[in-house]
């Protein structure tokens, strides 16, 4: 069953039975109605076929007292616009009975809904069945940007990165308690962060409020935080950037973002990568890529070139006949990736010369006579028939 039917059916209003309905109550209303719309009753009534189907659809679920409950509470959210605005897939139009904007999958949402269970202090939920832990206060994540030299990208670098903002208290490491002392169970909810409470048919859990669903308490709070665990101050951050780091890379650095509450643990830091362009090589994934300008004599005759690379020049052999914009592979010269290395790419460009001097023309003119201009753009003749549209176009 479709938790989208869930959502846009009131199965209770099908049956025509209170929310509070009895299974017999509600079997007594599925026989009649069933009986009622039966297709051998009514042959050839399509409403009524439909009817009967919708009826088997909603006994089959409020019937099934496990479906049941996940019908409820998939109702009581939607009810208690839980899924209003922010979250996932951004959820609009109206609910219960209207249409469901979009084409995602309510079962994510509820999926994770159902999974999260409460997490934190906002809206405790769950089913008696589900296990529990208390809540576990986290720190925030941070976010800084650094910018490396493309030397320094290759080559991998550890800097230090300046934080500020609430970091783990030093004084008692984060715990809370005063040194000497520490932090003791919640006696109202035995350290499990939550307490039961009764609505209707079943239990929901809710964050304890002694606790404020940590499910610890401080007797003796700490003189330097007051027992929040955490103390706004400066922070210098070791970080290795591994070698071959690209552009735009974010690393996350778990554990370094800001300090979290009493007992919880610290968010993350996130350092989002930019690397400076180097004047010769580009980058496509872990190669480098290198263009290098020959002459008509060099792609014609072959030639050996030397080219830079980050370990020093190499020399590569250009065949006779080079066509230009022909890329040569020079393996194991590209960007660290891993424990390997990409290649390096290196793309020959025909330099057309613009000035020539006396000499050079000279020589030129006696080879293009000897070159058939004609004969290389042969397959156009056919098309070269009909009367010229006019005079020298193009630049
Ligand atoms: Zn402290
Ligand atoms: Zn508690």
């Amino acid at each position: 069953m479709a938790q989208r039917d869930y959502v846009e059916k009131d199965y209770y209003r099908i049956l025509g039975v209170a929310k509070d309905a009895t299974q017999s109550d509600i079997a007594k209303a599925y026989r009649r109605l069933a009986r009622e719309n039966h297709p051998d009753a009514k042959p050839g009534d399509a409403a009524a076929e439909s009817r009967f189907k919708e009826v088997s659809e909603a006994y089959s679920v409020l019937s099934n007292a496990d479906k049941r409950k996940e019908y409820d509470e998939v109702r009581r959210l939607v009810g208690t616009g839980a899924f209003g605005g922010g979250g996932p897939g951004g959820f609009s139009g109206g609910f219960p009975g209207g249409g469901v904007a979009g084409g995602f999958d309510l079962g994510d949402i509820f999926g994770q809904v159902f999974r999260n269970g409460g997490n934190g202090a906002g809206g405790g939920f769950g089913t008696p069945r589900q296990t529990r832990r208390a809540a576990r206060p986290r720190g925030r994540d941070l976010e800084t940007t650094m910018t490396l030299s493309f030397a320094d990208a290759m080559a991998g670098v550890t800097t230090t990165l300046r934080v500020s903002g609430q970091a783990t208290c030093r004084t008692c490491s984060g715990s809370g308690a005063a040194p000497g002392t520490s932090p003791v169970t919640c006696p109202v909810c035995s350290g499990s962060g939550v307490v039961a409470s009764n609505q209707g048919l079943f239990s929901f859990s809710e964050p304890c409020d002694a606790c404020g669903g940590t499910g610890r308490q401080i007797p003796t709070p700490c003189p330097t935080c007051h027992g929040t665990g955490t103390e706004d101050r400066p922070r210098e951050i070791r970080a290795r950037i591994p070698a071959g780091v690209k552009d735009g890379a974010r690393i996350r650095l778990a554990g370094r973002g800001e300090g979290a509450p009493a007992g919880g643990e610290p968010g993350d830091l996130f350092v989002n990568v930019k690397v400076e362009p180097h004047p010769l090589f580009g980058r496509r994934g872990d190669d480098l890529t290198l263009t290098v300008p020959i002459t008509y004599g060099e792609a014609v005759l072959g030639t050996r070139l030397t080219v830079p690379t980050l370990d020093g020049p190499v020399t590569l052999r250009v065949p006779p006949g080079t066509p230009s914009g022909k890329t040569l592979r020079v393996r194991g010269r590209g960007a660290p990736a891993g424990r390997g290395r990409g290649d390096l790419l290196v793309t020959v460009e025909l330099a057309v010369p613009r000035n020539l001097t006396k000499t050079q023309r000279k020589a030129l003119e006696a080879y293009a006579a000897l070159e058939d201009g004609d004969a290389l753009r042969e397959r156009f003749a056919p098309y070269l028939d009909a009367a010229p549209v006019g005079g020298d176009q193009g630049v």
